[in-house]
């Protein structure tokens, strides 16, 4: 098996155990592997680290599987993997629906699965880890018995791998079209089509969150993608929501969810910029009791941050202003690069420049089948917040 030797002064990173081993942290190399292939990772002074797949195209060299030098990458290992994903959803509460391997956190690098009841959903983001797809199926099947499983590797990443841009059944095909509940609703997810693996679990537990804040109240949310924010809100007693998605698509499916709901008389959706929008409402007056922003990621490289956060400041501050005196913005932000503190700043400095005083209602991530790893901050990425806006 190829030996790749790490340099001498190796980064805090990989010393908190972190499984990405970058170009430029490797020494040495012994052996030819091809990119996909595993291989095994020593310190500089020749002291096992771990085993990983290795990508010589890509920016990051290795990913580690394992730091256990007895234990070898196979199908057995894959299935195993699995079964502790599961586990430790299983332990922790989930039943249903829950993203079953959360990439690095389940060390399983670069693969996402979410399980939306009986149907799954993979995302296999590295070329180390493409490689063993069909592993990772049969394990599926083993341990599921599932009634589909949809592959969404329609994702831009993939290219940095060298891998094509892809989605399909791996299984026998079935409707992509689904129902899961969720927090006692009912909510159409649309694999095939639907954004990412074409639901968002991780604000599972934040839109419960909103329980207390919406009863009575007139509600706008922005980004609302198939309304499940919204959906709740109805169902928590709001007197009236509206939704703004920029996606003709994520508004029809929003509105088909509050009819499967019997919320069609409360909640009510427009496809729209919700930049625009937010702008010229607020400039125009109106006022809400609630204001739910979710927008996507508005950076995915260091290099862009300064932008990410004006973005966020931006859309903050006009959701601020459209919130009557005592009501609440309910605010999240996406992207790792942006860390909890960061965030905080951001908001603070919005309320600022909105003259509007905020008392924290409550400051959460993600929902924990998400799970952070201590030490690894890309781990800890959603940032969800409740202020009341004074
Ligand atoms: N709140 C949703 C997730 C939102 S994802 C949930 O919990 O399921 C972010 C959404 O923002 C996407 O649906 C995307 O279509 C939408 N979006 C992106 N840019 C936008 C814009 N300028 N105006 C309105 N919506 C936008």
């Amino acid at each position: 098996m190829t030996k790749v030797y790490l340099n001498k002064k190796i980064s805090r990173r990989v010393e908190s155990g972190h499984p990405w081993i970058f170009a430029n942290e490797a020494g040495a190399i012994e052996g030819s592997a091809e990119g996909g292939e595993t291989v095994e990772v020593f310190t500089h002074d020749k002291k096992f680290v771990g085993r990983g797949y290795i990508n010589p195209k890509s920016q990051i060299l290795v990913r580690l599987l394992t730091r256990d030098r007895a234990e070898t990458i196979d199908e057995a290992f894959f299935r195993r993997r699995l079964q502790q994903a599961w586990e430790y959803r299983q332990r922790i509460g989930y039943t249903e629906n829950c993203r079953l391997v959360f990439g690095e956190a389940d060390d399983l690098p670069a693969l996402i699965i979410d399980k939306f009841n009986d149907y799954f959903v993979i995302q296999t983001l590295a070329l180390g880890i493409d490689r063993w797809k069909p592993a990772i199926v049969a394990a599926l099947e083993e341990i599921f018995r599932p009634k589909g499983i949809y592959e969404r590797n329609d994702v831009p990443v993939r290219e940095l791998e060298g891998l094509p841009l892809q989605k399909g059944f791996l299984s026998a095909p079935f409707g992509t079209q689904i129902i899961i509940n969720e927090n006692g609703l009912r909510m159409q997810v649309d694999l095939e089509n639907g954004q990412k693996t074409g639901y968002f679990l991780d604000q599972h537990d934040n839109r419960r969150a909103i329980r207390h804040i919406v009863k009575g109240a007139d509600v706008l949310g922005a980004f609302c993608y198939t309304g499940s924010f919204e959906t709740h809100a109805g169902y928590y007693g709001a007197k009236s929501v509206l939704g703004l998605d920029i996606s003709e698509n994520a508004v029809a499916q929003a509105r088909h969810n509050a009819e499967l709901n019997g919320l069609s008389g409360i909640c009510r959706y427009e496809a729209v910029n919700a930049f625009d929008v937010l702008k010229q409402w607020s400039k125009e007056g109106r006022q809400y009791d609630v204001v739910m922003l979710d927008p996507p990621a508005f950076t995915k490289s260091r290099e862009t941050i300064q932008k990410a956060i004006t973005g966020y400041k931006e859309i903050n501050l006009r959701g601020m202003k459209l919130v009557k005196k005592g009501g609440f913005l309910v605010t999240s932000s996406c992207t790792n690069l942006v860390q909890p503190e960061l965030f905080l700043e951001t908001i603070q400095l919005a309320a600022k420049d909105a003259r509007r005083r905020l008392r924290q209602v409550t400051f959460r991530a993600q929902a924990s089948d998400h799970p952070i790893v201590q030490g690894w901050e890309n781990t800890n990425y959603l940032k969800f917040l409740i202020m009341q806006v004074l």
